[in-house]
């Protein structure tokens, strides 16, 4: 099929005659037949293309437990969809046949953003999720799909590291019913050795989704033995969301699989997790949760009040809710998120 060229937004040329590219914090500087880091976004004839629009290479309903979010629509079913391309360098990337991978990008599928939302009314889904790869990288195409899906009454979601420019952040997130958001560790040195970025554009990101916007917001963190999971950077990252965020956000802590570059590196004991979710809480944190392995009690949702199970879910599956109209059904506590 004919490579599909669409013009991407988020571009200006610069003295050199190279073209800037201001989707995320690399802003990367584009000669002529250059791709930019994440390979989605290229100068073709001094133009900034798209090539990732409508080519999506990943394509599944999943519960909406798996992107984790566990505070929007419980239990209900969500078309999911992912492009080639990804704007970090994640050496543990469990998605790296994606994300990382050229070739992958030929062999997409051509669909429309229309043609995207038939897919889901037509499989009685109610929300669509941007995720599998970086959604950033691809705005242009998540931003149509979510416009199409709007109009047809769906709900939209994105899965996502965070890396966005301000100047872009709010054309993109204006779409966005909820996001979970990546914050993969707490140090700037675990960001440029393992992800090739840096971590304070995350969390400028974190803040202006909590302060500026209506967007849903959960966040994840993988635990990485031996990288990310000492207890003390585990702390400051809790006390960070509690002062900066606020103690109602929600968030997985969730267990690293080796995987891409990191091999070599053991899976997380299932003691570090709940350990960081014993610290979450320790902060002062409400809703936090453990993914990636058999959790016992992990996976639920309690009332910070009376203390009562009011979603109870195993494994991506909810065998329970006990909210209604927003709060706890035994005491009437607010559980902030979207239940309905
Ligand atoms: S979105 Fe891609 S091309 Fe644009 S600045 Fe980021 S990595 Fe570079």
């Amino acid at each position: 099929m004919t490579q599909t060229l669409h013009t991407a937004r988020w571009w200006k040329k610069i003295p050199d005659g190279r073209l800037e590219c201001f989707l995320c914090p690399r802003r990367c500087h584009l000669a002529e037949g250059q791709a930019g880091f994440c390979f989605v976004r290229e100068n073709v004839g001094g133009e900034l293309v798209q090539m990732a629009y409508g080519r999506p290479v990943a394509l599944a309903v999943d519960p909406i437990e798996k992107k984790p979010l566990f505070h929007f629509h419980p239990g209900s079913a969500v078309l999911s969809l992912g492009t080639a391309g990804c704007n970090l360098g994640c050496q543990f990337c469990q998605n790296y046949d994606i994300s990382k991978e050229r070739a992958a990008q030929q062999n997409a599928r051509h669909l429309e953003p229309r043609a995207i939302v038939d897919l889901a009314v037509e499989h009685g889904v109610p929300s669509i999720a941007f995720t599998y790869n970086e959604p950033t990288v691809w705005a242009e195409y998540a931003i149509d799909i979510a416009r199409a899906a709007h109009e047809a009454g769906l709900h939209t979601a994105m899965v996502s590291n965070g890396y966005v420019t301000r100047e872009a952040f709010f054309e993109l997130y204006e779409h966005i019913d909820a996001v979970n958001i990546d914050l993969k560790g707490f140090s700037e040195s675990f960001y440029e050795r393992f992800t090739l970025s840096h971590m304070h554009p995350v969390l400028d990101t974190l803040r202006w989704l909590r302060r500026e916007t209506k967007v849903w917001l959960e966040i994840t963190n993988l635990l990485i033995p031996g990288c990310n999971d000492r207890p003390e950077e585990t702390r400051k990252l809790c006390e960070w969301i509690s002062i900066e965020l606020g103690d109602t956000v929600p968030l997985h802590f969730s267990a690293f699989h080796p995987d891409y570059r990191m091999l070599d590196t053991d899976p997380t004991p299932p003691e570090t997790v709940h350990r960081a979710r014993e610290i979450a809480l320790e902060c002062g944190l409400k809703y936090v949760y453990e993914g990636n392995l058999l959790t016992r009690d992990g996976g639920n949702t309690h009332c910070p009040a009376c203390h009562r199970t009011l979603v109870r879910r195993n494994w991506h599956r909810v065998d329970h809710v006990e909210i209604v109209s927003g709060c706890c059904a035994h005491c009437g506590q607010e559980i902030p998120g979207q239940w309905d």
